[in-house]
């Protein structure tokens, strides 16, 4: 058994990836799949598309070898994906009952609104740790329980079955034998409590929703189920489920508390691990299952001791159940879980787009490999500064009514320039949300681990390192989503023995040191800071 075969699935393709016991891969495969846009806000996958082209790049991997690799060498299959988007089928026929609402979907925004008008947001993120948002899967499948014509009444009598991603790909491959997720994809769903690990009944209330179309939920980590003979002429362990961000966590082998990972894509999506007790947002971050890795040499449940991470120290403000630590005197009272990792979260909704927006909205650059070229033709942005508030902002800022901004500018200013703010731009919006991070986790964080399609830019990674004022820190391999997914899989059959040797193979491409004084990163950010107010609150309300 010489591989782990990850499954990647994503919001615009489905992949599949052999790894090996280095951690390295070795097969690639890859099938994009039709995005379906019915009405403006609306985004929708066929769910059937999803599986169908997540098969096919199976058979892929296992054709395309020319070292013949076939089902046979693979000890365990990995899962992680695209993550909130809300699938509901027919158990009998496994039939999805519509198309599957993407997490990018906003129909129930104005929903939304009335429950927090309501006042059901406190009570939501203590239970959730998320914000109150048409973003989680929640709202999503009340919305297909209420208007697909008798899902309803079939769903009270059992007959229906609701998923994310994970779970309908479990489903299929299992050939509808089992029916599960992971605490990293339920704590998405918006009905998932945090600090009892289960279905929270109050939330499933709220949204009406019967608890009989909810997944059980197993470890990220754990043998799940096996493959249907019929798929690839034998039954394949299947042995991880995880979030895609959360993957790339474990990937980027963040597994102790204040490691933390950004990753450079469309957005920015950072992590940071808070250890085994879920850190209440003060700064509107989401907090968030890691995973839950039950390590065979460390039992799951302890009793806390006051050296434990996540602990309120006995400052208080701990939520009941929110602070793990029995011996803070805080009134806390949960014992500590320390098979599950809690992390904290948040998004920057344009990081990489900004730079395609510099191609196909200004037209400054050919490709997006160019820009650090262009921006490194320039020694600084000369005072200029680019808000790429375009569809609002979010962490830690969040206004819905800021809209982008370019000011600085003279008669000096060249497309060079307005290229080179466009990079600081990324990286000003990451160092404002690793600070929000470092408030609320109280953890000062000593490096940050990167990886994306634009964390290759080297310019850009050198920002980072400035305006963040600690080491950035690119690994050999960056494909850590399906890497991370792998590991988990791997630890749970004992293709890798434990966590030390996963944590051995990771391995740094290229280490960014800050170069820049304290004072003049102080004058940079208070710029940022000074050109975000004039980008703030520009529609009209
Ligand atoms: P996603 O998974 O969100 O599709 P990727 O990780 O594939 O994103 O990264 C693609 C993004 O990275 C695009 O938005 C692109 O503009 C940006 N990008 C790619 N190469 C570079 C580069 N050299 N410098 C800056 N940005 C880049």
């Amino acid at each position: 058994m010489k591989y782990i075969l990850a499954l990647d699935q994503g919001t615009t393709s489905s992949r599949a990836i052999l790894f090996d016991a280095k951690g390295q891969s070795v097969q690639t495969a890859q099938q994009e799949f039709p995005q379906i846009f019915p009405q403006p806000g609306w985004i929708e996958h066929d769910a059937l598309n999803i599986w169908s082209s997540q098969l096919a790049v199976m058979h892929q991997v296992f054709d395309q070898s020319e070292a013949h690799i076939s089902a046979r060498d693979v000890a365990a299959i990995a899962i992680t994906n695209q993550r909130e988007t809300t699938v509901l089928w027919d158990r009998l026929t496994g039939q999805p009952l519509a198309n599957a609402i993407v997490w990018q979907d906003r129909r129930t925004a104005g929903y939304c609104d009335e429950l927090r008008q309501l006042g059901h947001q406190a009570m939501i993120q203590t239970k959730t740790g998320l914000i109150l948002d048409a973003y989680f899967s929640a709202t999503k499948l009340q919305w297909l329980l209420d208007n697909i014509p008798g899902a309803r009444a079939r769903a009270e009598k059992g007959e229906l079955a609701f998923g994310t991603i994970d779970t309908w790909l479990v489903w299929n491959l299992t050939a509808g034998r089992v029916h599960a997720t992971d605490p990293s994809n339920a704590s998405r769903t918006m009905l998932f409590n945090l600090h009892s690990l289960d279905w929270d009944d109050q939330l499933l209330t709220l949204f009406n929703i019967p608890r009989s179309l909810m997944p059980k939920i197993v470890p990220s980590s754990g043998l799940l189920g096996e493959t249907d003979a019929s798929l690839f002429g034998r039954a394949i362990p299947i042995a991880s489920m995880i979030g895609d961000q959360q993957g790339a966590t474990f990937g980027q082998i963040c597994l102790s508390p204040g490691m933390a990972k950004n990753t450079y894509g469309t957005g920015c999506f950072m992590l940071m691990n808070t250890g085994h007790a879920p850190v209440p947002s003060m700064n509107r971050l989401l907090t968030t299952i890691g995973w839950q890795y039950p390590d065979a040499s460390t039992p799951a449940v302890k009793a806390a001791s006051a050296s434990d991470s996540g602990c309120c120290g006995g400052a208080g403000g701990c939520t009941t159940g929110g602070c793990s630590n029995v011996g803070c005197g805080a009134g806390c009272s949960t014992p500590v879980r320390t098979d599950v990792t809690y992390c904290l979260e948040a998004s920057v909704f344009m990081g990489g787009a900004t730079i395609q927006w510099l191609r196909d909205g200004l037209g400054i650059i050919a490709s997006a490999s160019e820009v650090e070229a262009l921006a490194a033709s320039v020694a600084d942005v000369d005072d200029t500064y680019l808000v790429p508030a375009f569809t609002g902002m979010g962490a830690p800022i969040w206004d819905g009514h800021a809209r982008g901004t370019l000011i600085g500018m003279t008669r000096g200013t060249t497309k060079a320039h307005i290229a080179r703010a466009a990079l600081e731009a990324i990286a000003l919006q990451v160092a404002d949300v690793l600070a929000a991070m470092q408030k609320d986790s109280k953890i000062k964080l000593t490096e940050l681990r990167v990886d994306g399609g634009a964390s290759k830019n080297n310019l850009l990674m050198q920002m980072q390192a400035d305006f963040l004022g600690i080491p950035v820190v690119r690994p050999r391999i960056t494909e850590t989503t399906a890497l991370g997914a792998a590991y988990l899989a791997g630890l749970a059959v004992g293709f890798w023995k434990n966590i030390e040797e996963i944590t051995s193979q990771w391995a740094i491409d290229r280490c960014f040191e800050p170069a820049m004084t304290e004072t003049d990163r102080q004058v940079k950010l208070s710029r940022w800071h000074q050109a975000i107010e004039r980008a703030r609150g520009w529609t009209q309300h």
